[in-house]
Order: C-alpha cells, then sequence, then structure tokens
C-alpha cells in the first residue's frame, strides 16, 4: 500500500509532477537569464489566465492573505468607504482589512450557505458612495459562489472599484477578468493555479492603477506598496532584472510551469472541466443521503463541496477517509463548524481522483457505522464523469 494520500481538501491541492520538478531544480540567482525569462513569461501568461489581457499582474512572496492586502492597502485611503458583499469566513477577513486601512464598512449579508440577491446588492449600493465593493469569488468556508458578473457590473454603474477575491476561484472557476469589468482578481499559489504555497498573485485592471496613481496619500504597508512592486514586474516582463526583495526563484520557476499547462488545457475546457467534476461529487454526496451548506445548487462552487454529517457521524469520519486514502478538512465557518466538511476538487485533481475520493469516502462512512448502500456514490459520480 502507498503511503501517500490524496490531497483533497480546498487548498493546498495536488500539484502536477512537473511543477514539483521546477521546485525542486537548483536555485539560481533572480537576476540570472533562464530566471528572468520564466518570471517574464509567467507575468504574461497571468494575463491570459486572468482574461485580462490590459491588467497589470503582480507576483510577491506570501500567501492569499497577502494578496488580500496588496489590493487593499494600495486602493483604500481612511475615510474611503467600502461595501463587502459577505458570503462568509473570508468575506469577514477582507472586511477586517478595509477598516485596518481606514475605510467606512458596510456588510450586505446573506445567511450561511446562501448569498444576497441582486436587489439586496443594488440596494446596499445605493446607500452610499462607496470607493470599493469586495467580493469573494467562492468563499472557501461554505462552498458558496458569488455571482461576480452581476455584482460587478452593479458595483461599476455606481463608479465602484470591485475587488474580487478569487483565492478559491481563479483558474478554476469561470472568472472574465476584463469582459466582466473586475478591476482587481487576486489569488494565492496552492489552490486552482496548482503551485505549492507561496505566492500571492493578483491582476489590477486600469481603473485600479489610475486610482493607485491619484492616491492622496502613501500607502501604509511598506512590503504591500504597488510603488515598490511595480517598477518589479514592469522590468521582468521587459526581461530585465530588478530588485526590490528577493523573489521566490523557485515558486516562481514552478508558476510559469503551471500556468504554461492551464494555458494548454484552455481556460474554457478547464472551466468546464471543473464543472464536470463538481456536479460528480456533488451527484456522489447526495447518492450518499448527505446535505450540503450551499442551500441550492445554483449557489454551489465548482471548486469544492461542502457536505454536512449526516446524523450520528461527526468529524472522526474524516481520520476514517484518510485511512482509505484521501485527505479531506473540515469545516471552518465558526456558525456551523461542526456540521459539515469539505472537499477540495480543483487544478489537476482529475476524474479518477474524484472516484478515488468517493470510494475513501464511501470506506469512511461504512467504519463510522453509517447506513447507506455501497457503491451508490461512486456511481453516481461516474455516470456524471462518463456522461
Ligand atoms: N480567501 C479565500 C477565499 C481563501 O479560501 C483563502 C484561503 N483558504 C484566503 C483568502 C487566504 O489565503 P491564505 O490562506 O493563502 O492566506
Amino acid at each position: 500500500m502507498k503511503g501517500r494520500k490524496l490531497l483533497m481538501i480546498p487548498g493546498p491541492v495536488e500539484f502536477d509532477p512537473a511543477v514539483m520538478e521546477a521546485m525542486g531544480e537548483a536555485t539560481t540567482s533572480h537576476v540570472a537569464p533562464d530566471f528572468i525569462e520564466a518570471f517574464g513569461q509567467a507575468l504574461e501568461r497571468m494575463r491570459q489566465v486572468w482574461l485580462s489581457p490590459d491588467g497589470q499582474p503582480f507576483v510577491v512572496a506570501g500567501s492569499g492573505t497577502l494578496a488580500m492586502d496588496l489590493a487593499v492597502a494600495n486602493l483604500v485611503e481612511p475615510g474611503d468607504r467600502a461595501l463587502v458583499i459577505n458570503t462568509g469566513y473570508f468575506s469577514d477577513r477582507m472586511a477586517a482589512m478595509l477598516e485596518r486601512y481606514g475605510a467606512g464598512v458596510d456588510h450586505v449579508r446573506a445567511p450561511v450557505g446562501d448569498r444576497p440577491s441582486a436587489e439586496a446588492v443594488e440596494a446596499a449600493l445605493s446607500q452610499a458612495d462607496y470607493k470599493v465593493v469586495t467580493i469573494t469569488h467562492v468563499d472557501t468556508s461554505t462552498g458558496v459562489i458569488a455571482d461576480v458578473e452581476k455584482w460587478t457590473r452593479l458595483s461599476r454603474q455606481r463608479g465602484a472599484l470591485t475587488i474580487v477575491d478569487g483565492v478559491c476561484s481563479v483558474a478554476g472557476e469561470e472568472l472574465r477578468q476584463e469582459a466582466w469589468g473586475v478591476d482587481v482578481a487576486l489569488t494565492a499559489s496552492q489552490k486552482a493555479v496548482g503551485v505549492p504555497p507561496g505566492l500571492a498573485l493578483l491582476v489590477a485592471g486600469p481603473k485600479a492603477m489610475d486610482a493607485f496613481r491619484r492616491r492622496r496619500g502613501p500607502v501604509a504597508n511598506y512590503y504591500a506598496d504597488w510603488t515598490n512592486w511595480l517598477p518589479i514586474m514592469e522590468a521582468y516582463e521587459a526581461r530585465r532584472p530588478a530588485y526590490f526583495g528577493t523573489p521566490p526563484v523557485n515558486l516562481i520557476a514552478a508558476l510559469n510551469v503551471s500556468l504554461g499547462q492551464i494555458l494548454a488545457e484552455g481556460m474554457d475546457a478547464r472551466f468546464e472541466r471543473h464543472h464536470r467534476m463538481s456536479r460528480a461529487v456533488k451527484a456522489a454526496v447526495s447518492a450518499l443521503g448527505l446535505g450540503q451548506v450551499p442551500l441550492r445548487d445554483e449557489v454551489a462552487a465548482h471548486t469544492l463541496t461542502a457536505p454536512r454529517y449526516p446524523a450520528g457521524v461527526d468529524s472522526a469520519l474524516l481520520g476514517h477517509v484518510k485511512a482509505a486514502g484521501a485527505m479531506l478538512a473540515g469545516g471552518l465557518h465558526p456558525d456551523i463548524k461542526t456540521e459539515y466538511f469539505r472537499i477540495g476538487h480543483m487544478g489537476v485533481t482529475g476524474f479518477g481522483d474524484v472516484l478515488a475520493t468517493i470510494g475513501a469516502l464511501e470506506q469512511g462512512l461504512m467504519a463510522v457505522g453509517y447506513d447507506f448502500a455501497p457503491g451508490a456514490g461512486l456511481a453516481a459520480a461516474q455516470a456524471l464523469l462518463l456522461d
């Protein structure tokens, strides 16, 4: 029996061997010609993956929270007003950050497992002159997906900038930054982008860069200040070295490999593959008699599934599923933390991984004494994967 378990949590995820090989190559100088080429190419490829041909990409060492910080610190000044379209844990984090930089923050919320209606968003937008609206594309704590296209359009009509936290969406969920008018789309390397944790990634559109240039005062966060990073990104893209902070050489080499693979698959094909994996996992979970946190199919993300434990079953299930070969994640949203678990299915995760995971889930459910028809989840998933 092999010791390695499938990593099926909502990030980090399974990574491609070629990406791991790039991570393991001898570390070169950050001014070496082959690194300059890899960094420059990665920046160009980000524009294509984000579907943002006129955007400005930023790659900075850090986690997704730094990507959020890079967006907020550069666009928000004391006294600005911000609207958080709040769908859970990570929307709360965005609000805390906005407040830290001096914004007055309002929320438009929905019950756990749901998202605000377009009417509720429109009503909230009409209450103040917001500089910034933030949207969590996929709230990883609940598996709820935002209506980014519609909410961004409404925010634009009011003249607000839209920041989309796409940490659990970029390169997995359909996100068309330029066509939808999203001003900043941010993520981290360890999810659908397919690179081990350690890179904060974002693309800022022309309106966001204008707003940054028209700031009244300096950016309060030294490390996150685009004034420091913009010349670096521009230099590497022009295939010149530049220095502000030492770039994470191996991670950036790995990023370039992964972005190349993503573009070779094609964005539309990739979105469709994530939809199919999601349909298969959700059908399996339902066939096994488990509910889900998202209240309706329409509000459920495609990069993860958040099943509820059936009656009489608790988080001990996850230990048995792991023993059977797949690592899943527990609950995260504080209101329902002990009531559900999470299965990530994004990046290079394939149909075989989905089936192995459902098989392990069935083994775990059997081990905890849950009453179900063995194979029901596998059959439901396979039917959708073969379709
Ligand atoms: N936003 C969302 C939607 C996330 O899922 C996460 C991480 N799970 C973050 C932000 C924070 O990212 P990180 O843990 O890499 O700081």
